[in-house]
């Protein structure tokens, strides 16, 4: 099965991908985690990228283009995959299609923008593998998969954060329409806990 998540950021992507990925059997793909990884290891990928992602900005289209590209081409992929955060404008949705990707299902997470911004605020990522925690809810320091150090993300300083939600109203929104008139997309309530989210999600992939 071949899905996207759309929403926000914020809108918990990240978890539900990793659950999803887990229930199916499938491989996620995130790009922000592939950017992020490309910084930390300093390519000149990551260095082209990473002004744009400590301001909230997107990265051009053919450098994520580029990265998805790669990725799905890999055999993983073959019998499935999740994208997390990508498509995030129209011209990579066009991107996908061009390449004859086939989309089953668009889910798109849908939660308020008050609701998100203390959610990224709170949010902690762990430097190794990427795993997503918040405060609220995990009060230790290290992952509990990997051991790795859990950090804040550069972009989710409240500023950073209200600008990251204006370019996803701009930019990403509309996407739903597009996905919409494609009868691919599917619309979760995302302002829930974590495990109905998750159980609305399979429901609405296995129907
Ligand atoms: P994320 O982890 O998905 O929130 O992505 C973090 C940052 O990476 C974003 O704020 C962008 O700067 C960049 N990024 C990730 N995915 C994309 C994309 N599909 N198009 C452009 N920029 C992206």
């Amino acid at each position: 099965m071949n899905l996207i998540l759309l929403g926000a950021p914020g809108a918990g992507k990240g978890t539900q991908a990793e659950l999803l990925a887990k229930r199916l059997d499938i491989p996620t793909i995130s790009t922000g985690n592939c950017l992020r990884e490309a910084v930390a290891a300093g390519t000149p990928l990551g260095l082209q990228a990473k002004t744009a992602m400590e301001t909230g900005k997107l990265v051009p289209d053919d450098v994520v283009n580029g990265i998805v590209k790669e990725r799905l081409a890999q055999d993983d992929c073959r019998k499935g995959f999740i994208l997390d955060g990508f498509p995030r404008t129209i011209p990579q949705a066009e991107y996908l299609e061009k390449m004859g990707v086939r989309i089953d299902y668009v889910i798109d997470l849908e939660v308020p923008d008050d609701v998100i911004e203390p959610r990224m605020t709170g949010r902690r990522v762990c430097e190794k593998c990427g795993a997503p925690y918040h405060i609220s809810r995990y009060k230790e320091t290290t992952c509990a998969k990997c051991g790795g150090k859990l950090a804040p993300r550069a972009d989710d300083k409240p500023e950073t954060v209200r600008d990251r939600l204006r370019i996803y109203h701009e930019q990403t929104e509309p996407l739903k329409d597009y996905y919409g008139k494609a009868g691919t997309l599917r619309a979760i309530d995302g302002n829930r806990e974590v495990p109905e989210i998750s159980r609305q999600i399979i429901e609405a992939v296995e129907a």
